[in-house]
């Protein structure tokens, strides 16, 4: 998020100082997560010239489906291709956070306004009278003090600025945790698209295609809250899991595996004055529906427009409360309540709810009209169309 707020108000003339903790050495090292880039987020990389540089690194997926574990029946089938008036991107890439942020690094390097602090750490502060001072830890374990206008939180979710102004996170925290698992094994010869839910009242999941070499797909499955993370990630009990899954009787090539908790929370207030709340900073939820980047890549973009009107003296300062009135009601209407509402449909455990649920899917997908309605809310587009009529 900080990565494409800095490129979108660089890119506008606005000087930026990007603080980041990690260094060239180990900033590709952080653990999997998002992936899967909405058609509306594709055309904001277009915008600040990202796009190009992730489309050959990555995966063009028009499709998704939903399943049925049980015998691997496909329940609907959604395409993308429904929302070509919509967008000139009528698809989902399947691009890695790590390569999302390794472009748009270079990217950053090569603009001057952007002043990139790799390996420095921020701690706090400070508020003035017409700006913010930014407290840092630089790479010889010294203090540092550096002024701005405004400071965007954009941290993730364990924010300092949200904790230091004493914001609310609110919301809750799933009892149980969530373990992916890596593969290198062609899922499609079985009939799965590149994204697929898939609905099991005792064992959900979520299977992804990621590009390679080799390439690689993530299998997600729930855990217990009590399962000991240390058991449940031994490499024999990841192969019989898997083939619970899909028997194939020989061993899967297993490239990693995670597990991750699923929080589910929106900050109170997204501004304090000159500090601003962006991305998981501002709002975390289950990454069922792949909205948690999607919708942070759309607050700095949001952000940034209003920020470079603020910093030309093209708006007053309280724009940036319609940043919040529009974000803020993106996450709790559409991210927050629409990844709940996923999960909940993924592990329903009633056969006849699982019916209900699993007919109305075939039928949305089977109307072209209901099928574009669908995907203007999956892909956020509906959010956005949105939060532009909120004053
Ligand atoms: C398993 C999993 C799968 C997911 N899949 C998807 C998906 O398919 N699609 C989707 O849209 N979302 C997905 N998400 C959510 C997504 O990963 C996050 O919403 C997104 O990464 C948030 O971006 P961010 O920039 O706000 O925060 P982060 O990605 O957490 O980045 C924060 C940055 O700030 C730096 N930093 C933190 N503290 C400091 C400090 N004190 N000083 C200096 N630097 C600091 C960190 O090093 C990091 O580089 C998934 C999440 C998980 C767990």
């Amino acid at each position: 998020m900080g990565l494409c707020l800095a490129l979108a108000l660089a890119q506008a003339g606005i000087p930026v100082c990007l603080i980041e903790q990690l260094g060239d050495h180990n900033l590709l090292e952080q653990v999997p997560r998002a992936g899967t880039n909405h058609p509306a987020t594709l055309e904001m990389f277009d915008r600040i010239g990202l796009y190009r540089r992730l489309e050959p690194r990555g995966i063009v997926a028009p499709l998704f489906h939903y399943r049925e574990r049980r015998d691997n029946e496909l329940i609907a089938e959604f395409d993308h291709i429904h929302l070509k008036d919509d967008t000139p991107f009528p698809y989902v890439l399947q691009c890695e956070r790590m390569k999302i942020v390794e472009e748009a690094m270079a990217l950053a390097k090569q603009h001057a306004p952007i002043d990139l602090r790799l390996l420095t750490t921020f701690t706090g502060f400070a508020h003035h009278a017409d700006g913010i001072v930014a407290r840092v830890m630089v790479p010889t374990g010294e203090e540092e003090e550096i002024g701005g206008a405004f400071l965007v939180s954009c941290e993730g979710a364990r924010s300092i600025v949200r904790k230091e102004v004493g914001i609310k996170f609110e919301g809750f925290t799933y009892s149980d945790r969530t373990l992916n698992i890596e593969v290198a094994y062609d899922f499609r010869r079985h009939g799965y698209a590149e994204r697929n839910y898939i609905s099991d009242p005792d064992e959900w999941s979520n299977l992804f295609h990621w590009k390679g070499p080799p390439d690689r797909w993530r299998v997600h499955f729930p855990t217990a809250p009590d399962d000991d993370p240390e058991a449940i990630t031994r490499p024999e009990t990841l192969q019989a899991r898997l083939q619970r899954f899909l028997p194939t009787g020989r061993d899967f090539d297993i490239v990693a595996s995670n597990l991750y908790t699923v929080h589910q929370r929106v900050a109170k207030k997204f501004r304090v004055g000159r500090a601003i709340l962006a991305g998981d900073s501002a709002h975390v939820n289950s990454p069922i529906g792949a909205m948690g980047m999607n919708s942070g890549v759309h607050d700095a973009f949001n952000l940034a427009n209003k920020l470079v009107a603020v910093l030309r003296g093209e708006a007053a300062e309280d724009v940036l409360d319609r940043y919040e009135r529009q974000r803020r009601h993106v996450a709790i209407q559409h991210t927050q309540a629409q990844t709940i509402r996923n999960k909940r449909l993924l592990a329903e455990k009633d056969p006849a709810v699982r019916r209900r649920n699993h007919d109305e899917l075939a039928r949305t997908a089977g109307d072209p009209v209901r099928a574009r309605e669908f995907l203007l809310r999956t892909s956020l587009i509906a959010s956005l169309r949105e939060a532009e009529r909120i004053r």
